[in-house]
């Protein structure tokens, strides 16, 4: 990265991003409070650090080892001069202040009716952000594949659906992008786009649902590291959307026997991405655990951990849900959680 000098002209700076450009580069320009630093996308063997360096108006030329750079601590700490997280702003919604955001809703649309049912309940109870899944990822072709799969019209009606419950009942709404054909049409609709945790790697969706300019919710891959899951937000950062919403969802189990869990919650991700990172991260205890009864204690542990909120599944008749029955909570039991959470919140954000 390359840190301009605190009197730097527009010329210089101009001077510096053709050099970079000129080389098969990009550049990412931060302008902060105290100066203004130009991060490098792409191959940096094409370029000398030393040559950039020495350009007038540059006052260092600093290499950054991570693999994910404009994401780092290290950068966002050099133009804005002090240590602070980002807040993703959707609507009047901050995720990563102070208090925790909670998204709740139907693993999958499956009609208007429940999805409005839903939408009132989780409000009441005190979400703020709706999500509801129209193009499922599944294991099998022969489970529902949410109804987007129906064909293009299906998947339209089930986005306006999706649109108008946030408008009447007052929530910003999400939903999974699944492949590039859909990002276009997606966008039209929703405040957050979803990436879900089988898609973490395609660098190709990755850029087309950035240059959308919406907040992406990323989910990491349950077979993915910290540094790789980090690595992979970086396409996003890199097209000029800093947007994310990171999202800790669990990863493989491992050993003989029943795992009895879906997956493996990795809390320690939540302080160890904070450490890495100015994104916010979310939990989501749902996909993690797939199981109902241990929602509201991973929940209280997520926000323990300091988590910017959560992403829970919500539905008033679990049992009748086409997708991931075993894992909805009641909106009577998200309201206890969100209590739940807002009490622990307080106590760890007060700590000095
Ligand atoms: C989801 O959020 O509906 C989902 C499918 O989650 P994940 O990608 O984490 O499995
Ligand atoms: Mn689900």
């Amino acid at each position: 990265m390359i840190i301009m000098k605190k009197d730097a002209t527009p010329e210089q700076l101009k001077r510096v991003v053709s050099e970079i450009k000129k080389h098969g580069l990009r550049a990412d320009i931060s302008r902060g409070e105290f100066r203004t630093v130009i991060g490098l996308v792409g191959d940096e063997s094409q370029i000398s650090f030393a040559h950039l360096a020495a350009l007038p108006g540059v006052k260092e030329a600093r290499m950054v080892e991570t693999p994910y750079k404009l994401i780092s601590r290290e950068y966002s700490e050099l133009f804005q001069g002090k240590d602070e997280g980002k807040i993703v702003k959707v609507g009047d919604i901050n995720i990563g202040g102070n208090e925790p955001v909670f998204i709740a809703g139907p693993c999958a649309i499956e009609s208007r009716n429940q999805l409005f049912r839903i939408a009132e309940e989780v409000k009441i109870a005190g979400a703020h952000i709706l999500r509801g899944g129209i193009f499922k990822p599944r294991s099998s072709v022969h489970s529902f594949q949410g109804l987007g799969s129906l064909g293009p019209e299906e998947a339209e009606e089930a986005l306006v659906w999706l649109r108008d419950a946030g408008q009447r009942f007052g929530m910003p709404v999400m939903t999974e992008v699944r492949g590039e054909s859909q990002v276009d049409l997606i966008a039209e609709y929703v405040d957050i786009l979803q990436i879900g945790a089988r898609n973490m790697y395609d660098q190709d969706l990755l850029g087309k649902v950035a240059r959308k300019g919406k907040p992406v919710l990323f989910k990491r891959h349950f077979g993915a590291g910290i540094e790789e899951f980090l690595s992979f937000s970086e396409y996003i950062a890199a097209e000029g959307n800093k947007d994310i919403i990171l999202c800790e969802r669990g990863i493989v189990s491992v050993g003989k026997g029943k795992s009895h869990t879906r997956y493996t919650l990795d809390l320690a991700a939540v302080p160890v991405v904070q450490k890495e990172t100015y994104l916010p991260i979310v939990v989501d205890p749902s996909h993690a655990t797939g199981r109902r009864d241990l929602i509201f204690s991973m929940s209280c542990a997520a926000i323990a951990a300091g988590a910017s909120g959560l992403l829970i599944e919500v539905h008033y008749n679990p049992a009748e849900a086409l997708v991931d029955a075993e894992q909805m909570v009641t909106p009577e039991e998200l309201k206890d959680l969100i209590d739940a959470c807002q009490r622990i919140n307080k106590v760890v954000r007060n700590k000095s």
